[in-house]
């Protein structure tokens, strides 16, 4: 995995950086390991989340390997420009349950000399982007796309691949529901 490299980190400026990927690609161990060193380091960390995801916690970010951070639920990506004013670093999980404004927000808080770190999935479970990621991507200065592994085959999986059949975009659940593919292996649930 691409490693942002402490010695050239854009100096007295904010910066975005995207982790984008399938479910169970370790998108949010990874936005909590990066957040966990800069509290380390005595950085002010905020993390929020969207109201939708209460996988397993209501206040905390949480991987499905269990590590978990405290964080801020929020309706509205507003809501997180308000409360970040003496933040440094903002991390954002589940992004891609966010309105298109969270570009806008997350543009004003690296304008504003933050680090911002989100972590999202890139597509759906049909394999279409998930909005507003492919923006947030576009404007990020970094970008770690996390891979799974192909639960039929073992080839290095990017799609999400559904195990019941609904017509909702948004079904939560974690392995009860989904698990990771490769191209070759993911089909649409409907079409089976
Ligand atoms: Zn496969």
């Amino acid at each position: 995995m691409h490693e942002l490299n402490p010695h050239s980190l854009p100096k007295e400026t904010g910066w975005i950086e995207v982790i984008a990927g399938c479910m169970f690609s370790g998108k949010t161990e990874e936005l909590i390991r990066r957040l966990r060193r800069a509290k380390i380091a005595k950085q002010i960390v905020l993390v929020f989340k969207p109201k939708i995801d209460t996988r397993y916690s209501v206040d905390e970010i949480v991987s499905h390997s269990e590590q978990s951070l405290p964080s801020i639920i929020v309706e509205t990506p507003q809501e997180i420009l308000e409360l970040s004013k003496d933040a440094q670093v903002i991390g954002i999980d589940e992004a891609q349950f966010f309105s298109k404004e969270i570009v806008e927000v997350c543009n004003q808080l690296a304008n504003d000399g933050k680090r911002v770190l989100v972590a999202g999935l890139d597509q759906d479970y049909r394999g279409i982007p998930f909005e507003p990621m492919p923006q947030l991507l576009a404007i990020a200065e970094y970008i770690t796309k996390t891979l799974a592994i192909c639960v039929v085959c073992g080839n290095p999986a990017d799609k999400t691949q559904r195990k019941i059949i609904s017509a909702e975009r948004v079904v939560v659940g974690a392995s009860d529901i989904y698990e990771a593919r490769c191209r070759k292996c993911h089909y649409l649930p409907e079409e089976n």
